[in-house]
This record gives structure tokens, sequence and C-alpha cells, in this order.
């Protein structure tokens, strides 16, 4: 099912627990705003290539929109080789991507549920360039970065909508977005979050995904008498959110047995020695060749023998197709909507239990959020307090999503949607509909 269909339904499904009326629903479905912008920049070659980029701000009935900028050929819903040829022969543009922002959408969406859950004060936003970014050098990725921007500037900002890194950018990526905006509204930090640290980045940052996917987990073991220590983990996607998940996850005592990430796949039934790893992925751009275990099929890591499975890479990789040979007891969902409906389905029936994305993978947001809090109020916070501050916030929302399980009777997906959709959905009725 593709993401913004998925997204639909368990928005729909949520809306319909929470009893919400038909004009409610539609305006809480349909985003404020879709920006889709042409990129042209020149390659370091001298030829010209062409990027298409968007930015879908969701909602912003609860805060300005808030959501991360990914480049990945994903975000190109439709990708016309034909197309491309044809263009390239004619205009000399060496790249060109036929694309609907139907990925891009849903995962707006997610940050607006997403933001409600966390309980901070923002809406939904999502951005992203079709572009493979490991083919650009990384001037080539500044100018791409500086004319994105360029493009969107007027229609960003503190109080509108703040990006962060996602999938294919990070701090570097947020600098060229602060100096390029600063050039039209002067300096203001604020504007975008996941900055290095010398640029008013947050202590604890580039961590907290990975660090409230530990708290999350934690939080769903200990409600089933178990703990971190002692269980045997898969981590699919080894960038940000899996990297931190696993080291952090390690250091608590449990043992990764499965790691995989763009170049391979490797398992090791004793455990993995998670700092060898790291060490080895920062010399050679990712897992593969690592000596410390064995090399499987990337493609049968989801299926390894584990007691917890975190996916943390791309959408929809657990689909009927696989769902039923998943052999986890736990899913977290590091990633976002990992989980196709129908393999929801499948793995309920299984008895798999799965903490879901909006949820699970709050804590980069909610560090976001303290970082944005730290620009305003031009002060920084030890690192101790950021990660204190992240724990109170993870546990606060395990709490308030098991809640909602109990008043709808419903799993902790439903329970997730239903917290985030009916604060979305207060906050909406309270402002009004104007006139
Ligand atoms: N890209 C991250 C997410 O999907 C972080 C967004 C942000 O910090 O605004 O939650």
């Amino acid at each position: 099912m593709n993401a913004l269909a998925a997204t639909n339904r368990n928005f729909k499904l949520a809306s319909r627990l929470l009893g919400l009326d038909s004009k409610l629903e539609k305006s809480l479905l349909i985003p404020f705003r879709e920006i889709k912008v042409e990129c042209t920049i020149p390659k370091d070659d001298g030829t010209l290539a062409s990027f298409i980029g968007f930015r879908v701000q969701h909602d912003n009935a609860r805060g300005p929109m808030k959501g991360g900028i990914r480049y990945h050929p994903e975000v190109c819903f439709h990708f016309k080789p034909k197309q491309l040829q044809f263009w390239s022969a004619l205009n000399r543009i060496s790249v060109i991507l036929q694309v609907e922002p139907d990925e891009v959408n849903a995962l707006a969406q997610l940050m607006t549920w997403k933001t409600a859950v966390a309980k901070i004060p923002y809406g939904g936003a999502k951005g992203g360039i079709g572009c493979d970014p490991s083919e650009l050098s990384i001037s080539e990725l500044e100018r791409l970065t500086r004319v994105f921007t360029q493009k969107i500037h007027d229609l960003i900002g503190i109080h509108t909508d703040v990006p962060a890194p996602d999938m294919g950018t990070g701090p570097q990526t947020m600098a060229w977005i602060l100096d390029e905006y600063s050039k039209f509204h002067g300096h203001s930090p604020a504007v975008v979050t996941g900055k290095p640290i010398d640029l008013g980045g947050s202590l604890g940052r580039d961590a907290a995904t990975g660090r409230g996917v530990l708290f999350a987990t934690e939080a769903l073991l200990n409600e089933h008498g178990k703990s971190i220590s002692g269980q045997r983990f898969v981590i699919q996607g080894f960038g940000n959110v899996g990297s931190w998940a696993a080291k952090l996850i390690n250091e608590k005592g449990g043992k990764i047995v499965a790691v995989s990430d763009v170049t391979g796949a490797i398992k090791n039934k004793n455990g993995i020695d998670i700092s060898g790893l790291l060490e080895h992925t920062e010399e050679n751009r990712g897992i593969k060749g690592f000596d410390g275990a064995d090399s499987i099929d990337p493609d049968s890591v989801l299926a390894e023998d584990c007691d917890v499975l975190v996916p943390a890479a791309l959408g929809g990789v657990i689909n009927r197709e696989n769902a039923n040979e998943i052999k986890a007891k736990f899913i977290i969902e590091g990633a976002n909507h990992p989980t196709d409906p129908e393999a929801d389905e499948i793995l309920r029936k299984k008895g798999v239990v799965i903490l879901p994305d909006i949820y699970a993978n709050s804590g980069g947001v909610t560090v976001s959020y303290f970082e944005w809090v730290q620009n305003i109020q031009g002060f920084m916070w030890e690192e101790e307090k950021v990660n204190k501050e992240l724990q109170n916030y993870m546990t606060r929302g395990f709490k308030d999503l098991k809640e909602m399980c109990k008043t709808h009777s419903c799993d902790l997906r439903m329970g997730a949607f239903t917290l985030g959709v009916n604060r979305v959905a207060q906050a909406t009725v309270i402002r009004g509909w104007g006139s």
C-alpha cells in the first residue's frame, strides 16, 4: 500500500474511534500547503542538473509546523527514465525527476500526529528533494540546498515552519539552510533544528532519535516484565537512528544479533561488537566487510531470530510479503511508517507487539523542540538536562498512549493515533473556524 494511503487509513480508523465528524476529519486530513519547486544547479563538470524539491506543510493548529528534509530518490514517487533521457538530450540537463509528493505528504501528516503524541507545541511538515546524495559532491549538495532554501525561504520561519534533518541530510545541511535563510531574514538560528553545536545546535540532538528508541523500548519491555538486558535485538538500518539505537541498547546489556544497512547485512548469534562495528562503518562508509560477524542476505534480516526487531530505515519494509516470517515478539518502529497496514493485521494476529513510529521515534523531534527553546531563550542546556527531559517526555508519552489504548480498547498503533489526532482535533476546534 502506498505510504499516503496507509497513513490516511490509520488516521480514519482513529477518527472513527474518536467519533470525529466528517468536516473536522476532512480539515485534519487535507494539508495546509504543498510546495513544489524546481532546483537547477551547475554540476562540478559544468553540466546542469535539475531536481524537484517539496515542502508539505500539513497542519499548524498546535503550533509552527515541524519536520525533517529528506534527500532520497524515493522522495520522487514517479520516476520516468524515458522522460529523463528526452529532457537531458533536449536541454543538456543531466537529471530531471518527475515526481509526486505522496511519500512526503504521508510523512508530513505523521509529523502532525507525532508532535501531538510528544505533547510539544508544533504542527507537522516534511520536505524532500528527489536525489541520491551519495552521487553528489559536497559542493553540489551545498548548491542544491542553497537553491532549495532560496525557493522556500519566505514560507518557512521560526513561528511558521521549522525544518530539521531526515534521511540523507544532517547538521551540515541545516547549517547551509540557516546561512541562506539568514541572508534574507537576518541571523535566525531557531529557523532550523539539528544544527551543528557551534551554530546553536543542541547537545544530545544527534543521538536523540536513537536515545528515544531506547527509552521507548525500556518502557514497553518493563510493561511486559522484561528489561533490555538479556534481550536479542535485530536492527534494520544503521544510519543515524539505527546506529545510535544499537549503541545505546548494547550499553544497557541488549545483545545485537543482526544489523543491516544499504551496503549489506551481518549476523552473530553471540552478539555483534557494536563499538567495533561503529569504527568499521566510520572508516568504510557501511557495515560491509566487517569481520566480527557472518554476512547474510539483506532481505532476510527482518526474519532473523530475535526478541526485538527495530526497523530504522525506509518506510513500508514490513509488508504482507514478509510479515509472516518475522520471529520477533516486539517491533519498535525507529523508522517512519515501516509497517504496512496489511502487515500490521498479520502481526497482530501472530501476537507481535508493535510500538508505533509516531511514539517510538519521537525522540528526535522532541530534542529539536529543546533546541528551538534554547535558541529562543539564548541559553544552552547541559547534555544531561537534555537527556533527562527527553526521558521524561518519552515516559509521559508511553503513559498517555497506554491510557488511550484502555479508553478505546485498541492496540498501541491506534492508541498513538487516537492520542495524536485527538489533541490536534481539540486544538482545531478551540481555535474556531474563522468567518
Ligand atoms: N526527521 C525527524 C522525524 O522524522 C525529526 C524531525 C524534526 O526534528 O523536526 O521525526
